[in-house]
């Protein structure tokens, strides 16, 4: 089955030329071909998603072609590899795991990952941990409504995924537990769809009949003044039936912004606790118990660099693994101390010296393997404009160019520049595989200009 993968794998590599196809394509390995299905394997599942984004497509086309019938392409990654750390799962459960429907209606906004197993208890975290435990064992009885409050990235929306968890897992009522988490932002979005199209009953009824409603970030709340209203009401309802309610925010009610008086009176009648940053001992345990987590093997020594150097919070500890776990399948190298420092190096020194725009556009042409030239033309392929893109996102992000400017290197005016500037950043936002390459371009061309300046 490998020959056949490598007929195909030929016909890919002239579509993406060598760099491409050395950077994604050559780690894939072929596990097999049953019935019409071939299944290739990635080291991982970053490596896995963004290979399965991209060229999903391509790579079915070209097995198809060497087939000469449709060929339907499984993508698995996996575990043991990255990890050195051997795992139950097979490979082919770790696809089941990632396309499992969900279950229940009510499950379906929870995080599987937020559970209280995976929460690292600290000195920073320990009240609210508890106080969570508490609403979590007896719901609408202790603490109602229960507020977690503190810094982004410190773990509030984990605890009320874990109540929520603890809740669907823990029930004895004898009659199915309806658990709703929604962030505010949707319950506004939500409220707003059924303002227009005439059905606030339903709206109502979906949201008063919970038995618990976890809404997170109600700082959002601020100067929102009809959802104000329509949540005041919710919680009124709710409350006085017993059921629980648990909030969270970022910043303690009083200091919300335009937040009604009655509304906050409401949040603070109950129980805040509040999440600090993490010390350094309970940033090493996080590291090590998401790095056991992933099946990631790192030593403490690596554990420590990275909880000494990051310390704002704990998504940030995360992207430090992120990482490491990309660069180290990438380069499948094992993960010592300088690895970790070498990885992670923008990371954590925020570098100083700032690469210009035609350095920017160099880095990008090479990485994507086109020419120069290809990106300031006027050409409007599709892959040349993403790149166009990813160069002018880049740009923006790290010289101090204005958007005008840029633009002129591209010979392109403004406004185009910050369209692209604003596609890519959505993407970034949201697709960690690509943000993962995103941040490879911009560390290389940082590595650069160090050893320039050096
Ligand atoms: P917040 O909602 O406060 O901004 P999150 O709950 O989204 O923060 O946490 C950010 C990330 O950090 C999540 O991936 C979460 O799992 C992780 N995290 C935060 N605190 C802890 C902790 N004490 N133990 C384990 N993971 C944590
Ligand atoms: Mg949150």
């Amino acid at each position: 089955m490998d020959a056949y993968w490598q007929k195909a794998s030929q016909r890919i590599r002239e579509q993406v030329g060598p760099v491409v196809f050395e950077t994604w394509f050559a780690p894939l390995s072929c596990r097999g071909f049953a019935g019409k299905t071939v299944t290739l394997e990635a080291p991982n599942q970053f490596f896995r998603d963004w290979v399965k984004d991209r060229y999903g497509k391509l790579m079915s086309e070209a097995l198809s072609t060497e087939a000469g019938e449709s060929v339907e392409l499984k993508l698995v990654f996996n575990r043991e590899k990255v990890t050195g750390r051997p795992r139950s799962t097979s490979c082919a459960e770790a696809e089941a795991t990632v396309s499992r429907p969900v279950r229940r209606e009510s499950q379906q906004q929870l995080n599987q990952r937020y559970t209280f197993d995976e929460f690292v208890v600290g000195t920073s975290n320990r009240f609210a941990h508890a106080a969570a435990h508490a609403v979590a064992a007896q719901p609408g009885e202790k603490y109602n409504p229960l507020l977690i409050y503190g810094g982004v990235g410190l773990g509030k929306t984990h605890l009320v995924n874990a109540i929520g968890h603890h809740l669907l897992a823990n029930n004895t009522s004898g009659r199915p537990r309806r658990v709703l988490f929604m962030p505010a932002e949707e319950f506004m979005n939500e409220l707003i769809s059924s303002l227009r199209r005439d059905r606030m009953t339903e709206f109502k009824e979906k949201f008063r009949r919970v038995d618990a409603l976890l809404l997170d970030d109600v700082q959002f709340l601020a100067g929102r003044e009809r959802t104000q209203e329509e949540f005041f009401h919710t919680f009124n309802s709710l409350h006085s039936d017993r059921h629980q309610i648990v909030l969270t925010s970022d910043k303690m009610p009083r200091e919300i912004p335009e937040l009604e008086e009655r509304l906050r009176n409401r949040f603070e009648s109950g129980l805040i606790a509040h999440i600090q940053p993490p010390d350094l001992e309970t940033r090493v345990a996080i590291i090590e118990k998401k790095a056991a987590l992933d099946g990631l093997q790192i030593s403490q020594e690596v554990a420590l660099y990275i909880a000494q150097n990051v310390s704002s919070n704990v998504r940030e500890l995360e992207g430090c693994l992120t990482r490491l776990a990309a660069v180290a399948s990438l380069n499948s190298s094992a993960i010592t101390l300088e690895f970790a420092r070498q990885a992670l190096n923008d990371l954590i020194h925020q570098g100083t010296v700032r690469p210009g725009i035609e350095a920017i556009q160099n880095a990008v042409a090479d990485y994507f393997h086109i020419r120069i030239s290809d990106l300031k033309s006027k050409r409007r392929t599709q892959h040349i404009a993403f790149c166009r893109q990813v160069a002018m996102y880049l740009c923006r992000k790290l010289t101090e160019s204005s958007f005008p400017v840029i633009g002129e290197h591209f010979g392109r005016d403004h406004s185009t520049v910050i369209h692209a500037y604003n596609l890519i950043a959505r993407r970034v936002a949201s697709d960690a595989a690509f943000r993962i390459s995103i941040e490879k371009i911009a560390r290389e061309l940082k590595a650069e200009n160090h050893s320039r300046a050096a």
